[in-house]
């Protein structure tokens, strides 16, 4: 039922791919650089945390154990159109 990511989709869809080591003495967290990975592995490589894990390298401890990062993909909000009805909505029923 998931989708199929590639680079490409991540970028038109706006997701924002966090890895997250999971050395213990680390946690270091490090948005990828999605346009980046695209140039290099191509816009149709797939982009599943399955495909990317054996691809990482922790910048903070060395980590390259495909079994020690998590991912997660969540939609950039910031570059979302604003629904300012929603938040005027939000903002009333929190005045009360
Ligand atoms: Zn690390």
């Amino acid at each position: 039922m998931a989708t199929n990511w590639t680079f490409q989709s991540l970028i038109d869809g706006q997701m924002t791919v966090t890895a997250h080591c999971h050395n213990p003495k680390c946690h270091h967290s490090q948005k990828l650089d999605l346009v980046a990975l695209r140039d290099k592995f191509g816009p149709d490589a797939p982009a599943m945390e399955w495909d990317l894990r054996p691809k990482l390298s922790c910048r903070q401890c060395g980590n390259a154990d495909p079994k020690l990062f998590g991912l997660t993909y969540v939609p950039d909000y910031h570059k979302m159109p604003r629904l300012p009805a929603t938040n005027l909505y939000r903002k009333a029923k929190d005045g009360r």
